[in-house]
């Protein structure tokens, strides 16, 4: 099976391909065609699987397409990405930015050690996806009105780790603000903790492990 076959817009094959993303990895296999039917995911996987592009993917896909269907005066978030560093944030950025290029996609890095105001100007210019760690996201949502009523796509990288950070209250605050968001979970190890937490937001899950 190959990137082809998954149906995803032109543009993003083609930055898959620049990439060098010649075959989809195991995780990203069972992972993009059960994103792009809306499931809500647990997945296993750690670094090196591949586990990013698995779940950017159908983000920009979707993402894109409700942008190339209906490009509005004002863009409001339309997905979100959690992670527990500031490290791993930058790098889904970067991997995001360089998945969309030349698609209606654009993306705010919401984390600690920058300036606030500028990361709300950058949302409120109108972006698609927000990637950020819990903490700061939160204190910028409890300082400033960003809409986040079209958010339709949640995902939380490292689950297991932002648990062991402290980020489960974080987290779930984050949850509730959306309004029923497709879920893709991801983490080395699923805990009872990740469970637990997991099975408050949705019964409707599917487990993926590469
Ligand atoms: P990750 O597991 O998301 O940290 O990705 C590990 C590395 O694999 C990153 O450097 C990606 O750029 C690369 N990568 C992701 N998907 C593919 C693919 N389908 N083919 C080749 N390399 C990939």
């Amino acid at each position: 099976l190959s990137f082809s076959s998954c149906n995803l817009p032109k543009k993003l094959e083609q930055n898959l391909e620049n990439a060098g993303y010649e075959l989809p990895t195991p995780i990203q296999l069972q992972v993009i065609p059960a994103a792009l039917l809306n499931r809500n995911l647990v997945i296993s996987a750690d670094t090196g699987s591949g586990k990013t592009a698995s779940f950017l993917v159908p983000i920009i896909s979707r993402c894109s397409r409700i942008r190339l269907q209906h490009f509005p005066h004002e863009r409001r978030p339309l997905a979100i990405v959690l992670a527990p560093t500031r490290e791993l944030c930058v790098q889904v950025e970067d991997q995001a930015k360089m998945l969309a290029k030349g698609l209606p996609f654009k993306t705010a890095l919401v984390v600690g050690g920058d300036a606030m105001v500028s990361q709300v100007h950058r949302i409120q210019k109108g972006i698609e996806l927000i990637v950020g760690t819990p903490g700061r996201l939160i204190d910028l949502l409890s300082k400033h009105n960003i809409e986040l009523n079209e958010v339709c796509i949640l995902v939380l990288d490292e689950v297991d780790c932002m648990l062991q950070r402290g980020f489960r209250d974080q987290v779930m605050q984050i949850f509730w603000a959306l309004s029923h968001p497709q879920l893709m979970m991801i983490s080395a190890t699923i805990s009872h903790e990740v469970d637990r937490m997991v099975s408050l937001m949705t019964k409707d899950l599917l487990y993926i492990v590469a």
